[in-house]
């Protein structure tokens, strides 16, 4: 499980300018945003190969002069529970305030690992408040500019040093087929648990149980027509000896945390409510961690054909950036559809690792260059000479020539299209990178 670091501080000290940067390597994705409203006090991050989570608290407008202070305590409160981490941020430039000390005082009673950084120190390695800081009773203070990009790798190393590394996916039995990590997604009473405990309740399908489970941790091994699958710990569930029960607080980390250690998520929907706007950003989230995903109307059941209609549209309008998913249609209460939704789950993850050759890429390529020249720009004609596959889960083809940064959008899609179509990509994204030479 990737770690979640809350940043946490008064307004102005600079913690939306940290949230960046520590964000800052994640923004390339082949999509389509349209009509997702995005959450921006979770982001993903990364220092050279550990990946974390960060909650932000900061921009958030307070609508009443009075609520500002109860307000920020809140959302304080919410983003360092949800944490194994904290960075506290004070303004080395402006001194500490009450404020500064009223959230160390709550920090040192929140039993959590809090690290403290003076932002805004570039040019300030001498001043005399980095001595004062000691006073908040939070260790040494880390230096760091957030402006600058000073400090940061520094006070993130010390924050990661206590996490165990997810160990690569390789290793696992050794000539065997890793298991497919399966995270089951959605909205309380989508139909999650009812899912789960129908499949685990199957003959065919062997489940057993996992000794020393970290935590509270949730992951089920079990194996369906030979293929090996482990279940993930999901966003509202908790699993109460054999069967798993519905919990009803639904925790945008939790829901994080599954996603990014999933191969493929399955994003429940329910016929009877449509698509809402929480479904939205749960999709959304799925889509930046580029991980392979089906998504699953489930209570199909419940709903008349004329429902079945609008529902159908409304996936399709709403759901738009995830149209490269599978849609299938269940009931997990009647046992209907379940057989293709395995089908389908297992596709997404054959997708989403693909091995694809850089001859039949390349020869892909100058097929499609030879249907359809990309346009002439502003003097240039782009020459797409060869392409080779540069990374998996989510697929990625690098693709090499000259002028490649005047390949328009239009024709990216065009080619994102020929290559999903020759090599049956399904549930996964498909990123397409553009490498010039001069
Ligand atoms: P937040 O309210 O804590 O999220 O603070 P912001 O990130 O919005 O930053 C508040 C102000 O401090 C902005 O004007 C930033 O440009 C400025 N700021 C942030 N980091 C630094 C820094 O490292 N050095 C300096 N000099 N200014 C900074
Ligand atoms: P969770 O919160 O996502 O785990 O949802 P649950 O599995 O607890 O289901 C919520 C409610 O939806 C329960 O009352 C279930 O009986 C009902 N439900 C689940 N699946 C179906 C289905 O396929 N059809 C219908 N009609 N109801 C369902």
């Amino acid at each position: 499980m990737k770690p979640v670091i809350a940043v946490v501080g008064r307004p102005n000290v600079g913690k939306s300018t940290l949230f960046n940067r520590m964000t800052k390597s994640r923004d390339a994705i082949v999509a389509d945003y349209s009509g997702l409203t995005r959450d921006r006090h979770y982001g993903d991050g990364r220092l050279a190969d550990r990946e974390y989570i960060v909650v932000d608290t900061g921009g958030f407008e307070p609508d009443s002069s009075t609520g500002i202070v109860k307000e920020m305590a809140k959302q304080t409160r919410q983003a360092v529970a949800e944490a194994d981490a904290v960075i506290f941020v004070v303004d080395l430039r402006a001194g500490l305030s009450a404020q500064d000390h009223d959230i160390a005082r709550y920090l040192r009673t929140a039993n959590k690992k809090v690290f403290l950084a003076a932002n805004k120190a570039e040019g300030m390695s001498e001043s005399p408040l980095l001595g004062e800081l000691y006073e908040l009773g939070m260790g040494a203070p880390h230096p760091i500019s957030s402006a600058h990009g000073q400090g940061i790798r520094s006070l993130l190393d010390a924050v990661l040093a206590d996490f165990p590394f997810d160990e690569p996916h390789e290793e696992e039995g050794a000539g065997e087929q890793p298991p497919i990590r399966l995270a089951v997604a959605g909205r309380p009473n989508v139909g999650k648990s009812t899912l789960i405990n129908t499949w685990l309740g199957e003959e065919r399908l062997v489940a057993f149980d996992m000794p020393g489970t970290t935590r509270d941790a949730i992951r089920i091994p079990f194996e369906r027509h030979g293929q090996k699958f482990e279940l993930i710990d999901t966003a509202g569930l908790r699993r109460k000896g054999k069967v798993f029960e519905a919990i009803e607080k639904f925790s945008v980390v939790k829901t994080l945390q599954a996603i990014a250690s999933a191969d493929v998520v399955l994003l429940l929907l329910d016929a009877t409510q449509g698509v809402t706007e929480q479904d939205a950003h749960i999709a959304g989230y799925i889509l930046e961690s580029g991980r392979a995903v089906v998504l699953a109307v489930n209570k199909w059941d419940a709903i008349d054909d004329y429902q079945r209609e609008t529902l159908e549209r409304s996936i399709a309008q709403r759901l738009a950036f995830l149209k490269f998913a599978p849609v299938l249609r269940i009931s997990a209460l009647k046992r209907q559809g379940l057989g293709p939704l395995w089908q389908s789950i297992a596709d997404a993850h054959a997708s989403a690792t693909r091995k694809m050759s850089t001859p039949v890429l390349t020869r892909l390529l100058h097929e499609a260059v030879e249907f359809q020249t990309p346009k002439r720009s502003g003097g240039f004609r782009p020459k797409l000479r060869y392409a080779h596959q540069g990374g998996m889960s989510p697929p990625v083809i690098v693709i090499h020539g000259n002028s490649l940064e005047h390949v328009t959008d239009v024709y990216k899609r065009f080619l994102e299209q020929r290559f999903r179509d020759h090599f049956k990509l399904v549930g996964t994204p498909l990123r397409i990178e553009m490498r010039s030479s001069k």
